[in-house]
């Protein structure tokens, strides 16, 4: 029996629903390619993210079991910490690196993962379920204290859930709605959100811009870009974000940030709740520095800890907050900016933390007022199935 041999798919190769990986042949193979297959098959994990139906992807997601060692390493980790400031120092300084070492031993072949996602919430939770059940029964934490925080971590998942409602595909309603236009001879109407008083020859130009995706082969509007994870293309794609699983675009862009501004506000407000406990004696400031009699008490010197592992997750959400910012004055997108450092068309502006290309740039105000007006163009609410986890 001979089996036909399919070409291995190209990069931009849209034979399967969602990127493969280059040296990954067709769903049909001869039978020397079948016993290779089949070995590889008994030393590796089936691939994932190949060919399929949609539905597969969010389930092997589901069932993904690689991340429940981190999931019970984590807590251990930091009820170690919390024995000695020095074990403190040495775990968290190396939990990152750790972290990143796990998840690229792990998960070498994914493109879409609810690692991330998984460890941001646990995070969230685990850290809510210490000031519930350590900080609270000491008794200096007021009424009003605790419903902030608690209002904060329920914000916090309700914007989170709003931001994974999707980035804005663009859709075969949106492109079918723009080749209508152009067969009508009409002036196109905004598709990526501006200002409504701006000239309207500079949506015309814009419109001109419409080009076809390499890989998707699909006619997508200006700014819009294909996500090599997600396997599509997403109006006015910003990045992916690996934290929430999905892109950010279009569509989710403002509740992403939204998103961002309610976790920090939580968290922040939380740090100086949960230090206030502890350290009652101590400046706010230097709390986090010096807490003197700490670790006397394991449940106290277990919540000092998580306060340390809360701030070093917050600032590294405070710098991206403030990259995320830096871009929308300068109306960039992180995909933008990086392909004009790559191409050398974009100069570094405010201290290297934004790129300016000069493309969409209209002035500070106007540039927020698009942002904060911009529409979803396309038609589907929802990306895709395994986007509802
Ligand atoms: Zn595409
Ligand atoms: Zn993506």
């Amino acid at each position: 029996m001979k089996w036909e041999k399919l070409r291995p798919p190209e990069p931009d190769d849209p034979m399967c629903c969602c990127e493969c990986d280059i040296d990954q042949y067709g769903c049909c193979c001869d039978c020397e390619d079948l016993d290779g297959a089949f070995n590889r098959w008994l030393r590796e994990r089936p691939r994932e993210g190949g060919c399929g139906p949609p539905f597969r992807g969010a389930i092997t997601d589901k069932l993904e079991i690689s991340m429940i060692p981190v999931l019970v390493l984590l807590p251990l980790l930091l009820r170690v910490a919390a024995l000695h400031y020095l074990l403190g120092v040495l775990i968290l300084t190396a939990l990152p690196g750790l972290v990143l070492w796990y998840y690229y031993a792990t998960h070498r072949k994914k493109t879409r993962t609810l690692f991330f996602l998984t460890l941001a919430l646990f995070s969230l939770f685990y850290m809510y379920y210490l000031f519930v059940a350590e900080i609270l029964p000491r008794g200096d934490v007021g009424r009003p204290q605790q419903c902030a925080v608690t209002a904060g971590v329920i914000l916090t998942v309700g914007c989170l859930v709003h931001t994974k409602r999707g980035p804005g595909l663009v859709s075969a309603e949106l492109q079918g709605a723009q080749g209508r236009r152009q067969e009508a001879g009409e002036t196109p109407t905004r598709a990526h959100g501006s200002i409504p008083s701006a000239a309207s020859s500079a949506e015309e130009a814009l419109a001109a811009k419409w080009s076809t995706c390499p890989v998707c082969k699909i006619t997508r509007p200006p700014r819009a870009g294909h996500c090599r994870t997600c396997g599509s293309c997403v109006q006015r794609l910003d990045h992916h974000c690996i934290w929430i699983n999905s892109c950010v675009g279009q569509a989710n862009h403002r509740s992403f940030l939204l998103t961002l501004c309610v976790f920090l506000s939580t968290s922040l407000y939380g740090i100086s709740v949960v230090l206030r406990s502890l350290c009652p004696r101590q400046h706010l400031m230097t709390a986090l520095l010096y807490c003197p009699g700490v670790y006397s008490q394991s449940s106290m010197a277990l919540c000092f800890t998580c306060a340390w592992y809360s701030s070093i997750v917050t600032c590294g959400l405070i710098y991206l907050l403030v990259v995320q910012v830096a871009n929308i004055s300068f109306n960039v997108t992180e995909r933008e900016a990086q392909l004009a450092l790559r191409n050398k068309t974009g100069r570094r502006r405010l201290w290297g933390l934004a790129v300016d290309t000069g493309e969409f740039s209209r002035g500070f105000y106007h540039n927020w007022v698009e942002f904060l007006t911009m529409t979803d163009a396309s038609v589907a609410p929802r990306s895709s199935l395994p986007d509802l986890v």
